[in-house]
């Protein structure tokens, strides 16, 4: 079979810049076949988020199941899981449903805009039961230091955050440093094999609404394609850079990026 698939478990963003609109959009710019189960609907723009309907945890659970029973995956990618009882059926379904599938785990907690996408008593259920199922897990710098608890964000805290994640049972970290006030963004990926950092020049512009979502999709198709891990998250991080170098400029706030290659 040459075309891969790639399942997507997230949620919906009405103005198509983040969520599963991104994956989707990101997934198949990569040529690759996806598939979602959607776990919220949020109501939002380049604003804001004005409201968030969670799905019911069975709905979730069977979504997925309906998606891998059938055409089966290559690759898997969380991101906006709402709270602890989706997480948990995520995690439990996975478990059960898709042993040895890689998995790319965006643990999304708040929207640039402030809104929570994550109940806060959830965290503690990512880090138990979804961190140790994940290929790669790919928190941003508040992410990190709430998965983590590191406060401070030097290099030797965030490799430190990346031993964090390692140990909770994800194969390898890539800690993103978009959050940071540095002109050069940092990734740092931390593998069982080594580490490398993709440095990229801070574009200026405020349109960066979906760059977390679009940057975890296109690991994951990557991955989905059978790339090693290093290959996968440069050939992703070229892409978001280049998306937002061509960001469109809609809207009145934080505007999506442009998935056209
Ligand atoms: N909406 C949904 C459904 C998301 O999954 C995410 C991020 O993962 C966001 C919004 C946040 O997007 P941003 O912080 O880039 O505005």
């Amino acid at each position: 079979m040459s075309l891969k698939r790639l399942l997507i478990i997230a949620g919906s963003d009405s103005s198509g810049g983040a969520g599963i609109q991104a994956d989707i959009k990101t997934a198949s710019a990569f040529g690759v076949y996806a598939m979602t189960a959607i776990t919220a609907i949020t109501a939002q723009n380049t604003t804001g988020v004005t409201a968030v309907h969670a799905v019911p945890p069975d709905i979730v659970r069977q979504q997925i199941i309906a998606c891998l029973k059938d055409i089966g995956a290559d690759a898997i990618k969380t991101g906006m899981l709402a709270n602890a009882a989706i997480v948990r059926v995520v995690a439990a379904t996975l478990k059960e449903y898709a042993p040895g599938i890689p998995l790319v785990v965006d643990p999304v907690m708040v929207a640039t805009s402030g809104a929570a996408l994550l109940k806060p008593d959830a965290e503690k259920t990512v880090i138990k039961q979804l961190i140790p199922l994940a290929t790669l897990v790919t928190p941003n710098i508040p992410e990190t230091k709430r998965l983590t608890g590191i406060t401070r964000t030097d290099r030797a805290s965030l490799r430190k955050a990346a031993a964090i994640l390692r140990d909770m049972g994800a194969k390898a970290a890539l800690i993103k440093g978009g959050h940071s006030s540095k002109a050069t963004i940092d990734d740092i990926l931390v593998w069982e094999h080594g580490e490398d950092t993709f440095g990229f020049p801070r574009l200026k512009t405020r349109h960066t609404h979906g760059t977390g979502c679009t940057l975890a999709s296109a690991i994951a198709a990557n991955l989905a394609k059978g790339l090693p891990i290093t290959v996968a998250v440069a050939k992703a991080r070229e892409y978001v850079q280049a998306a937002i170098a061509d960001a469109p400029g809609f809207g009145k706030g934080h505007g999506p990026l442009n998935h056209m290659v």
